[in-house]
């Protein structure tokens, strides 16, 4: 076991900000919190790197506690969202200064540096000084900077989030084949739940500094624990409505437009094409509903005109009830 949370507390001003938390990671695992804004992610994160203290609990790191020790000692390495890079230091000096502290020697240092360069993408600018980056070249930089010593533990608090759409799918990627080469352990900060399902080999959703669920993308997914959980994950979440005198739940993607074993009828209240899909924006019975249809089953002429009436189809297996 690489690391384990037990009982941690956190309040700010007396007011509560992570409430028990028991958590274990596994070694080599890749582990994201996920949660909306202001959930307390990056708290519990500050509070393992030892950034800020807990009110109470455990931290284990290889069966060893380290609650009390400082930042240094704690044997991982983290880069967080606003990187802090040295202004001064050109972005190889950056890479290499980490070695440098280590007694490394020159021809391991450029070794290293030239590979994880290459890797991010950072070749041609090894010689520019930080302010000569773009937001997210900076960001790469700050990442490479955070692997050159190939740490166990890795902390990374939404670390993509700087970059823009199609950068951000590359460096998913990146990430991706870097922990699996590096055998590493990562916790990995995020409120984007697309990176969380991408990446993670187990995700923790938190609310309110209370963990909801600990489970596989695929779990997290299929069976959430709860309609916080429910309505978090997905893109849209999960519809919660009433059906028949009970709380269902059921994913935008999971309704048809051809028949199945259970239909609603629905309002078209609003249409909007994406790519390859169409999200119909529905009223049942004064509820929203959304509905994923694939983009080649969408006829305009048939519901394209508001208040129009339709069965939306599903199986009935595909319902949640909580
Ligand atoms: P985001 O995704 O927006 O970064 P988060 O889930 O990482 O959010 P935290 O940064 O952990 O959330 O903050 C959790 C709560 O604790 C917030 O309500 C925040 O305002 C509060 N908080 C964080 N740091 C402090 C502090 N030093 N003093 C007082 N309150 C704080």
């Amino acid at each position: 076991m690489m690391l384990k949370l037990k009982n941690i507390n956190k309040q700010f001003d007396s007011k509560p900000i992570l409430k028990d938390i028991n958590l274990e990671i596994n070694d080599g695992e890749f582990l994201v919190l996920l949660g909306p804004s202001g959930c307390g992610k990056t708290t519990l994160l500050r509070i393992i790197a030892g950034l800020e203290q807990a009110c109470t609990g455990v931290i284990e790191h290889s069966g060893r506690e380290i609650q009390d020790l400082a930042p240094k000692d704690r044997e991982l390495s983290m880069v967080f969202q606003n990187y802090a890079l040295y202004p001064h230091k050109t972005v190889y000096e950056n890479l290499a200064f980490p070695l440098q502290i280590a007694s490394q020697s020159k021809d391991l240092i450029d070794e290293r540096v030239k590979l994880l360069a290459s890797k991010m993408g950072l070749s041609d600018y090894l010689k520019r000084k930080p302010k000569e980056l773009s937001g997210g070249q900076r960001q790469r930089v700050a990442l490479a900077r955070a692997m050159t010593k190939e740490p166990k533990l890795f902390l990374l608090d939404e670390p993509l989030s700087n970059l823009d759409a199609k950068l951000r799918t590359q460096m998913r990627h990146e990430l991706h084949s870097l922990h699996k080469e590096s055998g590493a352990t990562f916790i990995y900060v995020t409120h984007d739940q697309v990176e969380a399902l991408s990446l993670a080999d187990k995700i923790v959703v938190l609310n309110q500094g209370v963990i909801q669920q600990i489970a596989s993308p695929e779990e997290i997914y299929a069976q959430p624990a709860n309609s916080f959980v429910a309505s978090f994950i997905g893109s849209p979440g999960t519809n919660i409505f009433e059906l028949d005198g009970k709380q269902v739940g059921i994913r935008p993607e999971f309704f048809d437009l051809s028949q199945k074993s259970s239909q609603i009828k629905v309002k078209i209240k609003n249409i909007e094409l994406l790519a390859s899909e169409v999200l119909l924006y529905c009223d049942y019975q004064g509820q929203q509903i959304i509905a994923k249809i694939n983009r080649s089953d969408y006829q305009a002429e048939l519901i394209n005109k508001n208040n129009s009436v339709l069965p939306l189809f599903f199986d009935k297996n595909m319902l949640y009830y909580f």
